[in-house]
């Protein structure tokens, strides 16, 4: 398509009616507003348009396709890929459309399809209620919940989409439906998983649950000790009960006040277990955890919505992760996974990270596009650095360790934790019958491909 000139791109008609703010490229406010996550992502729209409304969604799109340009959609901004911008196209930013309504009586919480994980896990937290959420506090609850939703309470609560009760969503061609196990009950279907796909979300209505305490056992061991402690966690967690969950994590040692200044700025292995429960549960499931030689440790309750900002990355940072999903852990995987920490470029934000799945996870609908739900562990190692310099180094390494841990794969992989790694992991990511069927709801939701800019399902050609 030719470029419309930026001046051109909104017309004086569309401002009378559109209730949110533009952006056009040498406006104030511009850059700020195509900066996502992934500070390598520098992509320049031709028009960005933060709507106040569903309606305001609608004129949007509309003037997308007046204009004939390429529609993304921008919830957190997180995606590694930077889905949330289009070069030269038109952005529909959410970022406005923040509320959260939570009915504690109802156990359930209306949010907007702009909010961040903070938004929502904020607003539940003073009800002792809670829903699976991901692990950091900057994520959008929209581009999270509908790829899956992978997060600390998902052994407990299932996946965040497992939560979904209804969404409303404004269709390629401007129309708002709903989608509910009622209503429009394939398009319901497809976003458990299927991502942006079928339309914008505008609002998602998530089940909430109980979570009167939480509690974390946070682990610092030296590398040499990663094994023993990893193939410990494994061994823990497969007996477990659901309110237990967390990470085998290798990170750069931290600055903190409680990690010995020997560890800062090291290689260390982090092995963490979260606890839908209070602490003296904890240390009971825990114990042999807690048996092993450590070099510092957090042992504590915590309220969720802090613990769920713990481990924010730090903005403007380059990012490149990926994720396989395994059959099983054998003591030989642990050791794939471990050596896999030797090489990884430290100091550096970036992590190697092992988590356990199952539980509600695994007992989960089956019927949804999610072939990865049913692994019990997943390697995402996820790169995270400052110098451009260092891309091919961190690139490279992310490569590798995934390469190492291939012998275990199941092949299905969770496309949240994936950037643009071409169709046949898409694929693989929904599984080939729930493609198939992903498909069909994409030629009624949205035949010509308007939201393309995610991991995307072509429409079914009848
Ligand atoms: P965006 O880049 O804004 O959007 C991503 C995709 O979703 C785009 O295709 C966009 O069009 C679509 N989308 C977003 N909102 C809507 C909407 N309202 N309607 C329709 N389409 C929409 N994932 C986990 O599961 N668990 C984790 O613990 C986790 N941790 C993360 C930590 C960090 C630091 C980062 C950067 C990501 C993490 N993720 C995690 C991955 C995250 O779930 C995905 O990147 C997700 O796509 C982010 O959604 P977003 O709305 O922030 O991103």
């Amino acid at each position: 398509a030719t470029r419309t000139p930026a001046a051109e791109a909104v017309p004086a008609a569309f401002r009378t009616e559109f209730t949110g703010e533009t952006y056009v490229p040498g406006d104030p406010g511009y850059d700020e507003a195509r900066t996502v996550f992934n500070s390598m992502i520098d992509r320049r729209p031709a028009v960005i348009a933060r709507c106040a409304s569903a309606a305001d969604v609608a004129r949007a799109l509309r003037l997308a396709r007046e204009q004939d340009l390429e529609v993304a959609v921008r919830g957190g901004g997180h995606s590694v890929a930077g889905m949330a911008l289009s070069e030269g196209g038109l952005v529909i930013d959410l970022s406005r459309m923040r509320s959260v309504e939570v009915d504690p009586d109802a156990r359930s919480a209306r949010v907007g399809g702009g909010a961040v994980m903070s938004d929502l896990d904020r607003a539940t937290q003073p009800y002792a209620l809670a829903t699976t959420g991901g692990r950091v506090s900057t994520t959008g609850v929209g581009g999270f919940t509908l790829g899956g939703g992978s997060g600390w309470l998902e052994r407990a609560f299932g996946l965040a989409c497992d939560n979904l009760l209804a969404a409303d969503v404004v269709t390629a061609d401007g129309r708002t439906v709903r989608a509910s196990a009622d209503e429009n009950p394939e398009l319901f279907w497809a976003l458990h998983g299927g991502g942006g796909n079928f339309g914008v979300v505008t609002s998602l209505t998530l089940r909430l649950h109980d979570l009167p305490v939480m509690s974390i056992a946070l682990l610092l061991l030296r590398p040499e000790n990663g094994p023993e402690a990893v193939r410990t966690y494994r061994d823990v967690l497969e007996s477990a009960p659901d309110a237990a969950g967390g990470a085998s994590i290798y990170i750069t040692g931290p600055p903190e006040e409680w990690v010995p200044e020997a560890l800062v700025g090291r290689l260390v292995c982090g092995v963490l277990m979260t606890y839908a429960g209070p602490v003296a549960e904890l240390r009971d499931v825990a114990a042999p955890l807690l048996a092993l030689e450590r070099e510092a440790d957090v042992i504590t309750e915590i309220p969720y919505a802090d613990l769920q900002c713990m481990l924010d990355d730090p903005p403007g940072m380059r990012n490149y992760w990926s994720a396989e999903y395994l059959d099983g852990l054998p003591d030989e995987a642990v050791s794939a996974y471990c050596a896999g920490a030797a090489t990884m470029p430290v100091p550096s934000a970036t992590q190697h990270v092992l988590f356990p799945m199952g539980g509600a996870v695994a007992r989960g609908s089956a019927d949804y596009p999610l072939p990865w739900r049913s692994s019990p562990w997943a390697v995402h190692p996820f790169g995270v650095w400052e110098d451009e310099a260092d891309d091919d180094r961190v690139r490279e390494w992310v490569r590798r360790v995934r390469a190492a841990v291939m012998p275990w794969a199941s092949g299905a992989v969770y496309l949240n934790f994936i950037g643009r790694e071409g169709q046949e992991r898409v694929v693989s990511g929904f599984g080939e019958d729930a493609y198939e069927r992903l498909s069909r709801v994409k030629a009624d939701y949205d035949p010509d491909n308007v939201f393309h800019l995610n991991h995307n399902v072509k429409p079914s050609v009848a």
